[in-house]
């Protein structure tokens, strides 16, 4: 089973997409991530992604799709995974459904998470990341504050704010997600099966939602 995740930033792919690979055992995938890993090397091309994501802006497709495919050639791939962050845009989506096609696999589930404005904006603000393990917490929303302040539930590390996380590099995301990224709705609508799940709910009513859609689709099925 391949998943896509599709939303505006900070709208709670990341969240959904942990509790989801457990669930169905599936390798999460987020660009973000591995951008952001790519990005600490010093070295002309580790530098221009930090700027790129630095500005707000999406990093060239060539060096995201890149990435990916790496990604998804490894093994534990195999079973299925979780797109989180990638497509951003029309020619991504066209590359990584020719790309599966070749490997005779395909988009299985596309949910797209639509959630308010003043939601994005609260989480942005309260957003905070082990800078350790690179797992995500907000202090603004109980379900997933750290338990002691400051530090990761998992391996204790301090917590840190996202560079891009500030209020200006926000709303030229979110400018870039309505121009480049919304086009991929339509696209999914035609072309794949996409779901819209509202996101201004509780954390586990959301997965509730999407585990529902699974299951129906598979007695449909059998
Ligand atoms: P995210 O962690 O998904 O919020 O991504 C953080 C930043 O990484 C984005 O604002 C972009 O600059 C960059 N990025 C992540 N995924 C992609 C992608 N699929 N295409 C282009 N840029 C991306």
């Amino acid at each position: 089973m391949n998943i896509v995740l599709l939303a505006p930033p900070a709208a709670g792919k990341g969240t959904q997409a942990k509790i989801l690979k457990d669930e169905y055992q599936l390798v999460h995938i987020s660009t973000g991530d591995l951008l952001r890993e790519a990005s600490k090397q010093d070295t002309p091309l580790g530098k221009k992604i930090q700027m790129q994501m630095e500005s707000g802006g999406l990093v060239d497709d060539e060096i995201v799709l890149e990435a990916l495919k790496l990604r998804i050639d490894q093994r534990d791939c195999q079973n299925g995974f979780i797109l989180d962050g990638v497509p951003r845009n029309l020619y991504q989506a066209k590359e990584i459904d020719s790309l599966l096609e070749k490997k005779h696999r395909q988009i299985d589930y596309v949910f797209y998470f639509e959630t308010k404005l003043d939601t994005l904006k609260n989480r942005i603000m309260g957003r905070r990341v082990c800078e350790k393990c690179g797992y995500v917490y907000n202090v603004t929303d109980p379900q997933v504050q750290p338990k002691k302040e400051g530090l990761c539930d998992i391996c204790g590390s301090a917590l840190k704010e996202r560079k891009d996380d500030t209020i200006e590099v926000f709303e030229k995301r979110y400018q870039t997600y309505l121009e480049s990224t919304m086009p991929l709705i339509e696209y999914y609508e035609a072309n794949h099966n996409l779901y819209h799940i509202d996101c201004n709910r509780m954390i586990p009513e959301i997965t509730e939602e999407i585990k529902e859609i699974v299951r129906k689709r598979d007695d449909q099925n059998d």
